[in-house]
């Protein structure tokens, strides 16, 4: 569904992703690991059409997204939850939640606001509250809930476990699990490892700019040389 191929990437003359290929398939939940500064955001910035001094092959439903601007890729059904929480600090709730939304499509879960409200209990019952007098997990939420208002087929969610208060990573876990279960597929950069496994299907770690290990979390609990030396373990 999404594939990447040989994806190379850089920050003025600073070469940052040096060939990255990885693919996520439909229902499917991959979690791309690596450092700080080992590329994931990055990645999903040249994914999302937010970086344009790339090169190799992005293709979407067989559609390729090299050339298109960020609308156009939200608009073939990628949805992007980028790691600062990007809400409206004056719109309540449910006003937030007002402008993330986009027409249906055909081959996407629809999502209402009453829907998105029973999958985030916390929200519903802060819908009349302004963006700003939520917490940080609250944000994160909302950032998420509002990126489903655009009823995408494929979410990707940077470090969103990042900085919240264990019982909302909690829930983020149960999040995940239910969009999979709703027919989505998720595409989750982490650094922390135990919250990906208790969330994916399997693990991408890329180290410098480029892949590493693809595959199962068992391989990686029988490997632990792979952990230690690619991520912050
Ligand atoms: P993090 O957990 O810190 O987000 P990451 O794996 O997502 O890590 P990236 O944010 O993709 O890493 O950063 C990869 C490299 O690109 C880092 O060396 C970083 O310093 C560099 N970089 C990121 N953004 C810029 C920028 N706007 N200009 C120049 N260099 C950048």
């Amino acid at each position: 569904m999404l594939e990447v191929t040989g994806l190379t990437a850089r920050y003025g003359r600073a070469q940052i992703l040096n060939g990255v290929s990885l693919d996520l398939k439909g229902h499917e939940v991959v979690a791309l690991l690596g450092r700080n500064g080992a590329g994931k955001t990055t990645t999903m910035k040249c994914i999302m059409g937010l970086l344009e001094t790339k090169t190799g092959e992005i293709r979407y439903d067989g559609q390729s997204l090299m050339k298109l601007p960020p609308h156009m890729i939200c608009r073939a059904g990628l949805g992007y939850v980028p790691e600062e929480r990007r809400i409206f600090p004056d719109l309540t709730v449910e006003e937030n939640l007002e402008v993330g939304q986009r027409p249906a499509r055909e081959d996407a879960p629809e999502w209402s606001r009453e829907h998105l409200f029973e999958l985030f209990p916390n929200l519903a019952e802060r819908r009349s509250n302004l963006g700003k007098q939520l917490s940080g997990g609250e944000q994160q939420m909302l950032t998420i809930a509002r990126t489903l208002m655009g009823n995408p087929k494929a979410v990707l969610l940077d470090e969103p476990s990042e900085g919240i208060a264990p019982v909302i990573v909690e829930q983020m876990a149960r999040v995940i699990a239910e969009l999979k279960s709703e027919g989505l597929s998720v595409l989750l950069s982490e650094q922390n490892l135990h919250f990906a496994r208790a969330v994916s299907d399997r693990a991408i770690i890329i180290e410098k700019g480029a892949v590493v290990y693809e595959g199962g979390f068992d391989e990686l609990d029988a490997n632990p040389e792979i952990s230690q030396q690619y991520l912050a373990v």
